[in-house]
């Protein structure tokens, strides 16, 4: 052990594999069994650590993995698991296809330039490129437009050595415009149909990412979903109406208190001073800011945990350092080094982090994606390997 790890933590967060196995399960159970699971896992795992998650999600069953570019899916490739597929759902830049080559890595193709390019690189090479389509049926963003979808699948038939592997489109609005996916989900399957040279049903056919999964169809030419939100507990809408599938949180993120001290009513604290005390006040200073991931956003707004009990956080946080006001608590209730959580349960109470990001103005997922590297990430319940 070096002497940096034995120095101890001010602010980490605290990853709970096991719930991460459990949430994975329970999605599975809800979808038909001939349905393919391709786990998100861009972002850094959404900012869970993409090692950890990853080695869980493999430990777990799962053999295809979805990510946002191609440096990302290297590093999974990287992990382990040759062979398992990996989807970069990102488009893949000039200078970045090659790596595609070198350590199979399956691109998502919006276009004919794209084809034309990865099939000429792919015929050099002599080698085959598995490849998916990507189709837009209303978001926009990538994929080739629903009504010149032909174009592609005729570019895509005369390809020489790529392999048709998969074709998928992305919901706009699935957490709750339920009509505008059904929409999206007609565009889909009609661009699909009205090619004749294709088995869907030797495809991967896939559109679900975890909000979609509120209108999936048992019945519907889908084999494959695409979840990332949900696996890690944070349903993209109201539990309610995903109530079937029970996941659980597995992020926490905690901190310490680095001082406690009175302060006297009518004092204009923090920068700018922009929170004025309304009566004399004990405040506790916390070891975390903006620099390990509190948005500046809940200057002012919203609650840290200490010893189970909602704190207000006061004035501004500011890059390391964040002031909450404990006066309501019982003197002998909160002192320096107490541990303070940020997001998460603690002694009966608990911040949700769907309540966290809305103080922010924010969503879950921008949260978890901001927590910085200066913030340990402590894997909870891991399974020991040899
Ligand atoms: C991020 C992403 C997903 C996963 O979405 P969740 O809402 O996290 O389940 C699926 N498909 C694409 C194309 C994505 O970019």
């Amino acid at each position: 052990m070096n002497g940096h790890e034995q120095i101890p933590r001010r602010c980490w967060a605290e990853i709970d594999l096991a719930a991460l196995e459990r949430n994975l399960k329970a999605i599975q159970a809800a979808l038909p069994e001939h349905i393919r699971y391709i786990a998100i896992v861009k972002a850094d795992a959404y900012g869970h650590g993409v090692h950890q998650t990853v080695a869980r999600l493999m430990q777990a069953g799962i053999e295809m993995y979805g990510v946002a570019n191609v440096a990302e899916a290297v590093t999974i490739r990287e992990i382990g698991g040759n062979g398992w597929s990996i989807l970069v759902l990102g488009a893949t830049l000039p200078e970045e296809a090659g790596f595609l080559f070198e350590y199979d890595l399956t691109p998502t193709l919006s276009s004919i330039a794209e084809v034309e390019m990865l099939d000429k690189m792919a015929v050099e090479r002599r080698t085959e490129l598995k490849v998916h389509l990507k189709i837009d049926t209303g978001m926009g963003r990538l994929g080739i437009w629903h009504e010149n979808a032909g174009e592609l699948f005729e570019a895509m038939k005369a390809a020489k050595n790529l392999k048709l592997d998969g074709i998928y489109t992305h919901f706009a609005h699935a957490e709750t415009d339920v009509e505008f996916t059904e929409v999206q989900r007609r565009r889909f399957m009609t661009a699909i149909a009205a090619v004749d040279w294709i088995d869907p049903s030797q495809l991967l056919i896939h559109a679900d990412n975890s909000a979609g999964l509120r209108s999936f169809s048992k019945s519907s030419a889908y084999n494959a979903v695409r979840i990332g939100l949900l696996q890690f507990g944070i349903t993209p809408y109201a539990k309610s109406l995903f109530a079937k599938v029970p996941t659980t949180p597995i992020f926490s993120f905690k901190t310490r208190v680095a001082l406690v001290k009175s302060l006297p009513a009518g004092m204009e604290i923090s920068y700018g001073r922009t929170c004025r005390l309304k009566r004399p006040s004990r405040v506790a200073i916390l070891c975390a800011g903006y620099g390990d991931g509190i948005p500046r956003a809940l200057s002012n707004k919203g609650f840290a945990l200490v010893n189970g009990k909602r704190c207000p956080y006061l004035g501004r946080v500011t890059m390391d350092q964040t002031i909450i006001d404990v006066t309501d608590l019982p003197e002998n209730e909160v002192s320096v080094g107490d541990e303070v959580c940020l997001i998460g349960s603690q002694g009966g109470g608990e911040i949700k982090i769907e309540q966290f990001a809305r103080w922010a103005q924010t969503i879950s997922w921008e949260i978890l994606c901001s927590i910085t590297k200066r913030v340990p990430r402590i894997y909870k319940t891991a399974i020991a390997t040899g």
